[in-house]
């Protein structure tokens, strides 16, 4: 049985690994495991998609149809963000949501209904959603399309995988005149600053922000603020990747606290271009460039705590996160900050109008009572963490934060959902 784990590896478990080819083999696997966790490309950093018996749609990789002319993709749910953009770009049409990697299943990418760079203006992954098919614990297949069912549309999209195996998917496209995108970067010098910078920049389709976490209190905040468009130019030709792999975990000590501060001193300090055109594989998933590169935190892995908090009180919170990092010697490298706009339609779906902080800490013993000291602080503001990131938070940090849970719970009771589809988080969670 292989060990399995999310993008932090931590948690990991033995696993009762599923693949298949054809809806046949998937009704089979479904209808006779008593209980089951339906798996993408394991991007997700915690526990959603682990438990012991999962069925992952890996080899599940179609493409039923591509329209050139209207963008209107169908294709199943195991195909990769990656391999859409493949074929996509260069008939002009790109996905409107990406996330910060493009080795996320077009299923996981509902189940969690990520979020991109630009979630203050476009919203979720989900709204660009037309019709899925989705196979419940009977065997059933039901189709939802804009207009049906709104509560399946409102429990799948961002459900994390508990309504039901989501099959195939049509999703609109938003075309582009160019692979290219006109990038801006500004430096700030704390926390005020960095704020005012994301308010001005609202406006701008792409915007996301790096924060040293491990600056002195009165720089307490600086950051590097990227936006940016794609520029409307089709003499530019589709990009070709570049990467190179993290070969095997790195020991643990290499991401030791002084080793972040000083990598954070570096990374700040490092000359920026304030003006630059770049590919969208080096803006929208730089990190795609370094395989494996979670293995840098050692085989003890990592956790990626990332929240949202209200508009009105985004400022003090976030101010306080970082205060209590400091206090509690916690340093985060990749430390990103973004403006999220209006709620998504999902029930459990994650961002609010506000802000959004994703951190990432080596796992240690004693990182779990840190973090739970974190959770008050966004709880007290309002706000909530990212199931696609969490293996941790409890039951009462969960209902805190996320006002549909009861809504949610019951719609899985009543269509047989609850005890046939499970994960390690929805049971933590009691979901
Ligand atoms: C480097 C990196 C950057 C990231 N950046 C972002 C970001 O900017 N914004 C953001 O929102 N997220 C981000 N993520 C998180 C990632 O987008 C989500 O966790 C996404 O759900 C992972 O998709 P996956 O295909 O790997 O699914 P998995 O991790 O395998 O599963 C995730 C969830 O989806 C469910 N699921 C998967 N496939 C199906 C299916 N066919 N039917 C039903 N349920 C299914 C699983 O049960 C599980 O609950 C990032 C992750 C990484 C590693």
């Amino acid at each position: 049985m292989p060990r399995i784990s999310g993008w932090g590896n931590y948690p990991s478990i033995d696993t009762n690994l599923e693949l298949f080819d054809t809806i046949e083999q998937a009704k089979s696997i479904v209808l006779e495991a008593p209980e089951i966790v339906y798996q993408g490309n394991l991007r997700s950093y915690g526990d959603s998609a682990l438990n012991e018996r999962a069925l992952n749609t890996r080899n599940f990789s179609y493409v039923f149809d591509f329209d050139k002319k209207s963008g209107i993709l169908h294709a199943t749910s195991g195909l990769l963000i990656g391999d859409i953009l493949s074929f996509v770009v260069e008939y002009g049409w790109f996905l409107a949501v990406v996330p910060g990697t493009k080795l996320v299943s077009i299923g996981g990418a509902i189940a969690a209904d990520v979020h991109g760079k630009n979630h203050h203006i476009d919203g979720g992954f989900s709204n660009f959603v037309v019709s899925f098919n989705l196979m419940l614990p009977n065997g059933e297949i039901i189709n939802w399309s804009k207009h049906d069912n709104e509560d399946l549309f409102y429990a799948t999209c961002g459900g994390m995988g508990l309504t039901g195996l989501i099959l195939d998917v049509v999703i609109q496209l938003v075309p582009i005149d160019s692979a290219y995108l006109q990038r801006k970067t500004i430096v700030t010098k704390g926390l005020e600053e960095t704020f005012q910078v994301m308010e001005d920049l609202r406006g701008t389709r792409f915007l996301v922000s790096w924060i040293d976490t491990s600056a002195e209190p009165k720089k307490i905040g600086r950051a590097k603020i990227t936006s940016a468009e794609f520029i409307n130019d089709s003499n530019y030709n589709v990009p070709r990747n570049r990467a190179f792999s993290i070969p095997s975990y790195l020991p643990g000590f290499c991401m030791a606290s002084q080793t972040i501060r000083a990598m954070n001193a570096c990374y700040f300090a490092l000359p920026i271009a304030r003006e630059k055109v770049i590919d969208f594989d080096r803006f929208f998933f730089p990190l795609d460039a370094i395989g494996n590169w979670n293995k840098v935190y050692g085989r003890k892995g990592f956790i990626q705590y990332q929240f949202v908090v209200p508009k009105k009180h985004s400022e003090i919170a976030i101010k306080r996160i970082l205060e209590k990092l400091r206090e509690l010697k916690l340093y985060s490298f990749l430390s990103v900050l973004k403006n999220t706009g209006k709620c998504n339609k999902g029930w459990l779906s994650f961002p609010m109008e506000g802000m959004s902080l994703a951190l990432d800490f080596q796992y240690s013993d004693d990182l779990l009572p840190k973090l739970e000291l974190l959770d008050e602080i966004v709880i007290g503001y309002g706000g909530r963490l990212y199931l696609a990131k969490d293996c941790r938070m409890s039951q009462s940090t969960f209902k805190a934060g996320y006002r549909h849970y009861e809504k949610f719970k019951n719609f899985r009771i009543d269509r047989g959902m609850k005890a046939r589809i499970e994960s390690k988080q929805s049971i933590r969670l009691g979901l």
